[in-house]
C-alpha cells in the first residue's frame, strides 16, 4: 500500500458546506482551512469550542474565547451554488479534459 498518496477531499477551501451531524447539524459555513491528511476542515462558525486562555505575557488578554475547531470532512456536504442545497459531489471531465466537480442534483459545475 502506498502510504504517501495524497488524500483527496470532496470539499475545498472556500466552499460553502453544510454539517450533516453533531451539535452543528444543518448549519452552514465556509471552509477556511483543510487538512486532507487528517480528513478535517476548519469551517467558519462551525464546531465552536470555548478556550480558556491565560495571559502569558504582559499585554496578552486572558479569558474565555470561542474558536472554531476542525470538523471531520465526512460530516460535511458541499452546498451547490446553483441550486442552494447540500449535495453530493460528482467528478466529470470538462471540455479541456480537466476533472471538475459537479453537483449530483443539477449536474452543473462548481466554480472550482
Ligand atoms: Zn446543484
Amino acid at each position: 500500500m502506498n502510504k504517501t498518496r495524497i488524500l483527496k477531499s470532496h470539499v475545498k477551501i472556500g466552499d460553502m458546506v453544510c454539517v450533516l451531524s453533531g451539535k452543528d447539524k444543518k448549519k452552514r459555513g465556509r471552509v477556511i482551512a483543510l487538512s486532507a491528511r487528517a480528513k478535517k476542515a476548519l469551517v467558519s462558525g462551525i464546531n465552536k469550542v470555548k478556550k480558556h486562555l491565560k495571559a502569558r505575557r504582559i499585554g496578552d488578554d486572558s479569558g474565555i474565547v470561542e474558536v472554531e475547531a476542525p470538523i471531520r470532512t465526512d460530516k460535511l456536504q458541499v452546498v451547490c451554488p446553483h441550486c442552494d442545497v447540500p449535495t453530493r459531489v460528482g467528478h466529470e471531465l470538462n471540455e479541456k479534459n480537466v476533472k471538475v466537480r459537479v453537483c449530483k442534483k443539477c449536474k452543473r459545475q462548481f466554480a472550482k
